[in-house]
This record gives C-alpha cells, structure tokens and sequence, in this order.
C-alpha cells in the first residue's frame, strides 16, 4: 500500500519526527573492483589466446573456495600456463588489471575441511588441499582482500555458480555451450542464448526517525547475530514496492521514507543486494513471520556504536558481517 505520510517523516508515539539522511560508512566489500571488464575481447578468440598467455587463473571449487594467501589477505591464482599452453574452451575471462588478465576455472582439487575459528559465520567453509595451501569462500574472505581481488573473486564466484546452474537451456533442455569466453551459454538444440543471471533482492534498514534500528534474526543463524531485513524482489515488483512487501510479511510492520542506499553483488547464488533505508512507528506491535524470523526488535543507537567498537559484536548482539553490505548500512546510521 501506498502510504500518506509525506517524504522524510514518520509518526513516533503521534509525533512528527523527520529522519536524517545517512549513507552506506563505506563502500560496500564485494562492490569493490578495479579490473577492466574487456567486453570486446570476449568474442575476439585471437585476442583471447594473447591474453591466456600472460593470464593468471583463479580456481574455485563447487562450494566457491579459492586458493588464498597471507592469511585470507589475497588470493593466490596461477599461471594460465600451468594448466595449458593453448587456452582451454571452459577458461572464463574475469578481466584486466595492468598487463595481466585473470581467468577462473572450476576445480575438483579434494580438499579437507579446516575448524572454524571461534566466532566465525556459521557458513564457514575453510579447507587446505593437501600440500597444506588455504582455500576460503567469498564470505569468509572477501571483505580482507584488497579492492582488485575482491573484484575478481566475487565476479569469479558469480560466472562458476551461473554455470554450474545453466547447464540445460531454459527453452527447449538440451545441453549448451559456453561462449563468449563464459560470458554467456548457446543452446545446441534450438540455439537459444543467455547471460549470467542475477536475482535482484532488496534490503532495508528500518529506523524510528530517532535513535532506535529494527534488527531480526532468522532462526538458522548462530545465537545472537542479529541483521536488517532483506528479500527477493518478485516479478512485476518495483524495488520500492518489494521494500514495502518485505517488511510488512516479516514483521508486521508498515514502513515509509524509503531511500536507495546503495547495492552489492551477492552471487550466493546468484543475487545483487539492493540497499534501502526506511522509517518505521516503534510503537507499532512487532509480529515475525513464522518460520522466517525468530525474533525483531528495537535496538538503541547507543548498543550499535558499542557493538561496533567491540568488532561488531557484544555478548548478546551480534552484527552483520563485514562482507554483507547490511554492515555498511549499519555502520553508516550509527554513525551519522
Ligand atoms: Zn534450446
């Protein structure tokens, strides 16, 4: 529904309180990139041999681990031609950093799984192969690595998944063919083509005009850790409207002054995270959707900074990551 209140206002406890703008505290991790995105080379085959020779080549596994080193701090890829003097029909070109092109190539290196650390993600997907190299996901990772390897690895990560999914055309179910240097997939039926897909998801820090943000978790989630809201947009949807769907199912409420905050890729498996900001009445009951979220509250401003400060979490609250974007939304209203 459409709601009445003017832009940039909400009704707290039947008053008026206008809501300061705020940004994301910083660019979000995975948003970060710097390599050049060489969409002409993509379909130029002799260009693309040239640049295997000088490439190097990220390899990530079926959970979307790669090779990292100096802690998780950078990725460590190889040289294309370690694995082939010619340039393999399956090699996907990521992009192009200075003289130097980056690749990815799906592994099945066996790998043994390496104990989380306590506080970790609960997602967390650390091994070592079996000459003792680290492999770690775009989770776990991305938001130590510098803005070039963020770049590669989360693009790296979005073209393997969107393969490993795309393997059957949509259309008709024969199998396709990887182009484009993976950048796309020709069906050998019917000769159909598609692009890798992105699922576009809206989330949404919900405030009170004042001091007071509305986190929730969701039951799967280790104890404590508490984030925004967020959803997939549906077909026939307008982000704003999803804003407006999502919060509303999740926990009952009714929210106005929506912004744009700012987005990043989530390619888990395939999503775009689309940052919002919206005001909501902390008086109205709160009402978690069964099932999908255990618990909602109102948390003061001055608990958020104290998390923050204590990296992220206290005894009782734990904050998003610093690889999700709901981070940066957090931090920058904290902190506005
Ligand atoms: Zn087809």
């Amino acid at each position: 529904m459409l709601s009445s209140r003017p832009a940039g206002s909400v009704l707290t406890r039947g008053k008026r309180v206008t809501s300061e703008p705020f940004r994301l505290a910083a660019l979000p991790t995975l948003s970060r990139a710097t390599a050049a995105r060489d969409e002409t080379a993509r379909k130029d085959p002799e260009r693309l041999d040239r640049l295997w020779k000088a490439g190097r080549v990220l390899l990530v596994d079926k959970q979307g681990r790669t090779p990292v080193r100096d802690g998780g701090t950078a990725l460590a890829p190889r040289p294309a031609l370690a694995f082939a003097d010619e340039r393999p029909a399956e090699a996907m070109l990521l992009g192009e950093q200075g003289d130097e092109s980056y690749w990815v190539l799906s592994s099945d290196e066996e790998l043994r799984p390496v104990p989380a650390p306590p506080g970790a993600w609960s997602l967390w997907a650390g091994a070592e192969s079996a000459d003792g190299e680290q492999w770690h996901d775009l989770r776990g990772v991305g938001s130590l690595l510098d803005d070039t390897a963020a770049g590669l690895f989360t693009t790296a990560v979005g073209l393997v998944n969107w393969h490993a999914r795309a393997r059957f055309c949509a259309k008709c179910g024969s199998p396709v063919d990887r182009t484009a240097a993976g950048w796309a997939s020709k069906c050998t039926g019917c000769g159909r083509e598609e692009y890798p897909r992105t699922d576009p998801a809206v989330i949404c820090l919900v405030h009170d005009g004042g001091d007071q943000v509305l986190l929730a978790r969701q039951p799967i989630w280790p104890a404590h850790r508490y984030s925004v809201l967020a959803g997939f947009v549906e077909t026939g949807e307008s982000l704003e409207a999803c804003v407006e769907r999502e919060i509303a199912e999740e926990v009952g409420v009714e929210v106005t002054d929506i912004r744009y905050l700012g987005s990043q890729p989530w390619p888990f498996p395939r999503s775009i995270m689309i940052g919002f900001t919206a005001a909501a009445d902390p008086a109205a009951p709160l009402v978690p959707a069964d099932g999908e979220i255990e618990h909602a509250h109102w948390v003061h401003r001055d608990r958020v900074v104290e998390a923050l400060a204590n990296g992220g979490q206290l005894p009782d609250l734990i904050l998003p990551g610093e690889t999700s974007i709901a981070r940066q939304m957090v931090a920058g209203w904290a902190g506005r």
